[in-house]
């Protein structure tokens, strides 16, 4: 397809970059291999905008992939960050910001008595597996097809995210070793991870899920899922893992959890909780977190763990987050995904909104999406046409079809009518694209 407008600044760094990064990316799903064009350099973030290096604004409905739930560049983050900033980087002592972050977690989210910080959510769920597996003694982990818990080598068979954007089979890399372990079953099938604990009785450390997966689009689990996982495990001894990297801290306060009180041994935790920084967590029942050095045998570590700047954002973030600060995002989400489905209605285009809290995706289909491959029978190339109309019209999509979008106590009136303004004609683009 044609692209509405250049972007020549973008678009000469992103030659730079790849000439000396694979692909011009630091992460897969920053690229516009889905949707084609040149992916927006940003130079700065206000509130609910970005600005990009040719200095165009766009109304940001990706908020760095879930974390900015305040905005960009929130005051009080900002001088979290400059104080402790002022104070020093790194450390590799203990801290009194980490102390600060575990109890903040722990004392929103019931289930996680014990906490360990990690600086990003794939090493938050590799530990969290690692643990499981030394725990129970156990080698086998269920995962669910659409489902990323980050690029670990063992649950990246199936993944979403990127692995779904680019439509890659499994990644080269992993060997039969460390992926022979994992079970991929269809999400949200209750009666597939009935039949997998029949076939490896005493074998299966954990099932790990997303808490509500983000990673194929937004896929809530059908009701009972989550507690039916619940109940198989502990019936069998493994331990329930619930992934909240893109749902903690941002759908309510206690994340999913919050939501559906279906109680995990073990969650992770990422994205919001870093405030914009690199910082993540794993945490739950003492008595399995006893298991982790070096109170107990299991190994985990990390140079820059708890780091000092991302303890002070994420703090600063999480003590903004109240009841008030939910209800606002969630208004906004309600808002944008009205206005969205309204557009898309009048110009006759099949479309299904589908929402998890304030995370939501417009499918390209007009059936329920209930699984992995129910994502991947939607029109993607209407999303295509969709999204470059949008990107023209200054409002800044996830560039793939099976992303979620996130909005931020930062959206507006005024963001919210630039997002209505730029939908007709989307919608109008969505309609007339062609496979
Ligand atoms: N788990 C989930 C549910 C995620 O959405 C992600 C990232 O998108 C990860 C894990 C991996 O986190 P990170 O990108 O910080 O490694």
């Amino acid at each position: 397809m044609s692209f509405p407008y250049e972007a020549p600044v973008s678009q000469s760094l992103f030659d730079r970059a790849s000439a000396v990064t694979p692909g011009g990316v630091n992460s897969p799903v920053r690229a516009f291999r889905a949707v084609g064009g040149t992916p927006r350099f940003m130079v700065s973030g206000a509130g609910p905008y970005l600005t990009d290096a040719d200095g165009r604004e766009y109304v940001d409905l990706v908020c760095s992939w879930g974390p900015m739930i305040l905005g960009h560049s929130h005051p009080e983050v900002i001088a979290a960050v400059q104080e402790a900033v002022a104070r020093g980087t790194s450390f590799g002592t203990p801290g009194a910001g980490e102390v600060e972050l575990a109890e903040e977690i722990v004392a929103r989210i019931e289930p996680v008595e014990q906490v360990r910080l990690v600086s990003s959510g794939t090493e938050a769920t590799m530990s969290a597996i690692r643990l499981a597996r030394g725990f129970t003694g156990r080698p086998k982990v269920i995962k669910f097809a659409g489902c990323y818990h980050g690029h670990v080598d063992a649950l990246l068979a199936a993944a979403g995210s990127g692995v779904a954007t680019l439509g890659l089979p499994d990644t080269p890399g992993v060997t039969g070793a460390q992926a022979g372990d994992t079970i991929v079953l269809p999400y949200n099938d209750l009666e597939a991870v009935r039949a997998a604990f029949a076939a490896h009785p005493g074998e299966i450390a954990c099932v790990i899920t997303e808490a509500s997966p983000g990673n194929m689009g937004v896929v809530p689990p059908l009701p009972g899922f989550n507690q039916g996982l619940k109940d198989l495990c502990s019936a069998d001894g493994a331990l329930f893992v619930s992934d909240e990297v893109m749902t903690g801290f941002r759908v309510s306060k206690a994340g999913w959890y919050g939501i559906d009180g279906v109680r995990p041994d073990l969650m992770t935790f990422g994205k919001v909780m870093g405030g914009g920084f690199p910082a993540a967590a794993f945490g739950g029942r003492a008595d399995v977190m006893a298991h982790l050095a070096p109170a107990g045998p299991v190994y985990q570590a990390g140079t820059l763990s708890g780091n000092p700047i991302a303890t002070a954002a994420g703090v600063a973030q999480l003590r903004l987050l109240d009841d008030a600060a939910y209800e606002k995002v969630d208004a906004v989400s309600a808002e944008v995904r009205g206005l969205v489905t309204a557009a898309l209605a009048k110009e006759g285009v099949a479309h299904r909104v589908q929402a998890a809290g304030n995370m939501f995706t417009v499918f390209f289909t007009d059936a329920e999406v209930t699984d992995y491959e129910g994502a991947k029978a939607q029109e993607a190339f209407r999303f295509t046409a969709f999204f470059h109309s949008m990107l023209a019209q200054g409002v800044y999509l996830p560039p793939s079809a099976f992303e979620s979008w996130f909005v931020s106590t930062a959206h507006d009136t005024a963001a919210v009518e630039r997002i209505a303004a730029a939908l007709p004609a989307a919608a109008r683009a969505a309609a007339a694209a062609t496979a």
